[in-house]
């Protein structure tokens, strides 16, 4: 059965008139999947009962299932774990901001990105995320929660950019009518695979990219992030000076604070010799700490980042939401394997 939610409205459109109906009809279905969320055929009232079931020979339409919700009792942020259809699972945090909520989300079961301080990566990766599985986290989410996501924010389980593909058909659909949403409402987390990074920039999606930096020479970026090996800082940071030239879309950097790691003064100042005359901005978060490993929060948050401003950086500091539920990258499903 092919995932009906992970077709674009163009490969919907193309598909329904192979089946023989007017294009017309593929917009309606389209708009009861994307903008009603229906979940079975049969809800469709203004496609007719024969076509209605021919479609569902063909398609199905995927659902994910809520495995553990846990609500915050300090901020209202709601943590789930998802199941999918293969017994897999998968994060999404909703989080409150005055502006209003932003919903982190995954894109791959697992990562092989083997980031030395991150829980994802652990168990290595085991897939990749359909379409349709990036989506439904907000779908799901809009319903149980009976809250809007304003805007999302891919720092979830996995590298967005080490699946592509996926990433960028869901976010067509996102963009299209249905959900709607602007782009720019859309953050874009990655370790830094630069390839990708120039394609992305070549789609023009004004998609905004965080790059996860966490430290400021290739000595020690490397002995925390393998993909520092394949692409070194130099041809990282040309790509995100790609990016801007050709999104102007600043860019964010996020830099997780290690005790004794990278959160020195010469480490500040090494970060400040780095970014330079950049117009971007500097996410400080103090590193959660995991159980698996031993890093530890730097107690030097407030001095590192006073250290940026005064040199000229646009950096601040992470609030921590949810901390009572744990709510950080890759615990919950690690705890549930
Ligand atoms: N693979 C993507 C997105 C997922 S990770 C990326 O690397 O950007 C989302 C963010 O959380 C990244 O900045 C990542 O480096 C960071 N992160 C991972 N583990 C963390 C931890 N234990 N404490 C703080 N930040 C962490």
């Amino acid at each position: 059965m092919e995932d009906i939610l992970s077709l674009t409205k163009e490969e919907l459109c193309a598909a329904v008139t192979e089946m023989g109906e007017k294009s017309f009809r593929a917009k309606q279905i389209y708009e009861w999947l994307h903008f009603k969320k229906v979940t079975d055929f049969s809800q469709m009232s203004n496609i007719s009962a024969q076509f209605r079931d021919e479609l569902s020979k063909k398609f199905c339409i995927k659902s994910l299932k809520i495995k553990k919700r846990l609500v915050s009792n300090i901020d209202n942020t709601v943590k789930y774990l998802y199941g999918l259809d293969d017994g897999q699972a998968v994060e999404s945090v909703l989080m409150e901001y005055k502006h209003g909520s932003s919903l982190c989300i995954s894109s791959q079961v697992g990562c092989r990105m083997g980031c030395k301080f991150c829980a994802s990566t652990i168990a290595g990766w085991v897939r990749n995320l359909a379409p349709s599985e990036m989506l439904l986290q907000i779908y799901e989410t809009e319903r149980d929660s009976g809250r809007r996501v304003d805007s999302i924010v891919m720092m979830g389980i996995g590298e967005p950019l080490d699946n592509f593909d996926n990433v960028v058909k869901f976010l067509d659909i996102l963009n299209s009518d249905g959900e709607a949403m602007s782009l720019r409402h859309l953050s874009l987390s990655t370790c830094g695979v630069v390839d990708k990074i120039y394609k992305l920039a070549e789609l023009k999606l004004g998609v905004t990219l965080s790059i996860s930096l966490h430290a400021a020479t290739d000595e020690k970026r490397s002995a925390i992030m393998p993909i520092n090996n394949r692409y070194n800082l130099n041809q990282l940071m040309t790509a995100c000076d790609d990016y801007f030239k050709a999104t102007g879309r600043r860019i964010s950097f996020e830099y997780s604070l290690i005790e004794g790691v990278n959160d020195t003064d010469s480490d500040a100042d090494e970060l400040i010799s780095l970014i330079g005359r950049r117009n971007c901005h500097i996410n400080l978060i103090p590193i959660n700490e995991i159980k698996e490993r031993d890093f530890k929060k730097s107690r030097f948050v407030e001095r590192f980042q006073k250290r940026l401003t005064s040199a000229g950086l646009n950096a601040t500091v992470r609030r921590t939401l949810g901390a009572d539920i744990n709510a950080a990258c890759g615990q919950l499903r690690r705890d549930s394997l």
